[in-house]
């Protein structure tokens, strides 16, 4: 089977495999990962090891501190400007779709939020001008979503954002390709696509905007109070975390991501040609941004989405059905999915549409 859920989505088989050879007895300790102290000297190497080849698939430096924190990409909307927005004072935030709204929303509890552009004139199918934008010098960041993960919008570029730092919700594309880190203050993402299990958030942040959370922020939230702790204030999401590291193992031998870069742009390539090719499918977004992570489609009938997705799940294509907000279908295909899969669906979708066009 292959699995286009956008999340939790599908990991490496390989992964998963390892996994279940190692639930039981972790490299001869007689105890599962789930169940060792995250204190003991196996363990933190395991979380330490996960971290390093998280730093070198990414590419980034000491000048950064990489935390394992828990509660999703959601809880790191309100964590944000808690740590990085001061009384009084404001930041900046792109609209591009549903991902950046709550963003948005959750940030607007905390202080103000200038939305210095938006793709909502476009219907979120195309991203307005950086020249355009009316970002503001004495912003206390700047806040886009590379990738919005139930529109199919993705940028292909990182903005710029002066002396400003720029924050990214990189949940759905981290990983996917090449990225210079460096032109960050903060990154995170949630784990349950191209990392692990959901739950676990994985953020870089700039070690020069550590201690500058809130009176009120709570300790847990306290990127300085992580970030000196080693991840390890609390009990973190162990397992997650292991499995994280596997997925980074993978990622490395697989090539790393310059490697997934390449297979990643050829899965989206052929998708999108054979989309635009067949009058029976659709995607609506501006080109130059469409999404190599996630690919929205509508068929050329709606009536024919259920028999669609029946047709589709008796093949093994499972989990194409849209975000419930947008409707149509859409195939994520993240890291784990292999071209085969794509070469799988496009027949799939090849065949319905002589079926029923
Ligand atoms: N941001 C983006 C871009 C996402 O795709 C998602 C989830 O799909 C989230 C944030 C929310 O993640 P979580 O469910 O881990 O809070």
């Amino acid at each position: 089977a292959y699995n286009f859920c956008a999340g939790p989505a599908a990991l490496p088989e390989p992964v998963l495999q390892q996994a279940r050879e190692e639930m039981l007895d972790w490299c001869g300790t007689g105890m599962s990962v789930m169940e060792m102290s995250h204190r003991s000297d196996e363990f933190v190497q395991i979380a330490e090891t996960a971290e390093q080849d998280f730093r070198d698939l990414a590419g980034i430096s000491d000048d950064y501190a990489v935390l394992f924190m828990q509660g999703g990409a959601s809880s790191q909307f309100a964590t944000i400007p808690l740590n990085l927005l001061p009384e009084g004072g404001s930041a900046d935030y792109v609209n591009t779709g549903i991902w950046s709204k709550k963003a948005i929303a959750e940030a607007q509890r905390y202080g103000q939020v200038n939305v210095v552009a938006s793709a909502e004139d476009s219907g979120f199918t195309d991203i307005p001008e950086p020249s355009a934008w009316r970002t503001s010098p004495d912003a206390a960041y700047l806040h886009y979503t590379p990738n919005e993960t139930i529109g199919g919008l993705e940028f292909d570029f990182v903005p710029d954002s002066g002396t400003v730092p720029l924050v990214a919700d990189m949940s759905s594309t981290i990983l996917s390709r090449p990225v210079d880190f460096s032109r960050f203050g903060l990154v995170y993402a949630g784990a349950q696509k191209n990392i692990g299990p959901s739950g676990l958030v994985v953020v870089a942040i700039r070690k020069d905007l550590l201690g500058k959370a809130r009176g009120l922020t709570p300790t847990m939230m306290n990127y300085q109070v992580i970030a000196e702790n080693g991840s390890m204030y609390n009990t973190p999401a162990t397992y997650s975390w292991y499995l994280a590291g596997l997925v980074f193992k993978w990622l490395k031998a697989q090539g790393g991501v310059e490697a997934m870069a390449e297979v990643n742009r050829r899965k989206a390539d052929k998708l999108y040609g054979f989309i635009d090719a067949n009058d029976f499918y659709a995607n609506p977004i501006a080109p130059r941004f469409r999404s190599w992570m996630n690919v929205p489609f509508t068929l050329a009938d709606d009536a024919l989405n259920a028999e669609f997705l029946k047709g589709a799940d008796a093949r093994g294509l499972l989990n194409l059905k849209g975000h419930r907000s947008v409707g149509g279908m859409r195939a994520s295909i993240y890291n784990a999915m292999p071209e085969a899969g794509v070469d799988a669906l496009i027949d799939y979708m090849s065949e319905f549409a002589k079926e029923r066009g």
